[in-house]
């Protein structure tokens, strides 16, 4: 796709290509899209349309190529910082986990400006838990990640955990380095010691864990207790579509 009319480029993709392994999703892109024009990118399910645009707006890396935004390039940026470009894509509506890494990131305010989010933790009761169910998109972060392939997410009433693994049609994962664990035993243990202690810390809980200053678990039995279900993802759960995207800066607990 090219346009050669006169003016100055917004958007440059150059042999843009995205592999999941041994599928190429995108192959070779490139387009120039110039000021004051409009563009479409259209193609059946599968074309790669979405993989595109999650390129562009830094959902994903590339696997080849670069791309440009009004001459500075963008992508090997982060999401947030592209964003700040006002280079950002919308989803139907979707739904945000009360999670630090999504406020650290800002992700919240820059999704809610073109967004219905849905907010159920804000507004407690039936209406809203359905709406976060029927929510076509979920953010949420994780609260360890392993080498070797497994998410680990703890929660006190399960929210998140369920939101997880039914009703979204896709769910992304937004982890920061700091989540990242060799194995599966050492991202249990930082889910338990690192992220849910300190999230009691935060949430200001009854339990020994907070009065610690969030330093460990005590493997408690408070009625305040914020580990009461446990989730490991092994890998997406089927008609879901999971992407993560690891932020190489330090985010959340
Ligand atoms: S089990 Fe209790 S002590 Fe341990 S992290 Fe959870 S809330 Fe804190």
């Amino acid at each position: 796709m090219s346009d050669n009319r006169e003016g100055k480029s917004v958007l440059t993709l150059k042999n843009v290509t995205k592999r999941f392994s041994g599928l190429v999703a995108v192959n070779d892109l490139s387009l120039d899209m110039k000021e004051r024009t409009i563009h479409a990118l259209i193609g059946p399910n599968g074309a790669g349309k979405s993989t595109a645009i999650n390129m562009i707006t830094g959902l994903l890396p590339l696997t080849e190529g670069e791309i440009y935004h009004e001459g500075t390039k963008i992508s090997g940026m982060s999401a947030h910082q592209i964003a700040q470009t006002r280079c950002s894509r919308t989803f139907q509506n979707l739904k945000l986990y009360r999670s630090m890494t999504v406020k650290e990131m800002g992700l919240d305010e820059c999704l809610a400006k073109d967004n219905e989010i849905v907010w159920h933790w804000l507004t407690p009761g039936q209406e809203a838990r359905l709406k976060a169910r029927d929510a076509s998109v979920y953010i949420l972060s994780a609260n360890g990640v392993s080498e070797t392939g497994e998410i680990v997410n703890i929660d006190g009433t399960g929210n998140r955990l369920a939101a997880s693994l039914f009703g979204p049609k896709r769910v992304f994962y937004v982890v920061g380095r700091n989540k990242i664990e060799p194995d599966l035993p050492a991202a249990m243990k930082r889910a338990r010691n690192v992220a849910a202690a300190k999230n009691a810390l935060r949430l200001q809980t009854k339990t020994p864990c907070a009065a610690d200053g969030g330093k460990q678990c005590y493997e408690c039995t408070s009625p305040e207790r914020i580990c009461c279900a446990t989730v490991i993802l092994e890998r997406p759960c089927q008609g879901m579509e999971v992407e993560i995207i690891f932020i190489d800066e330090d985010l959340g607990f």
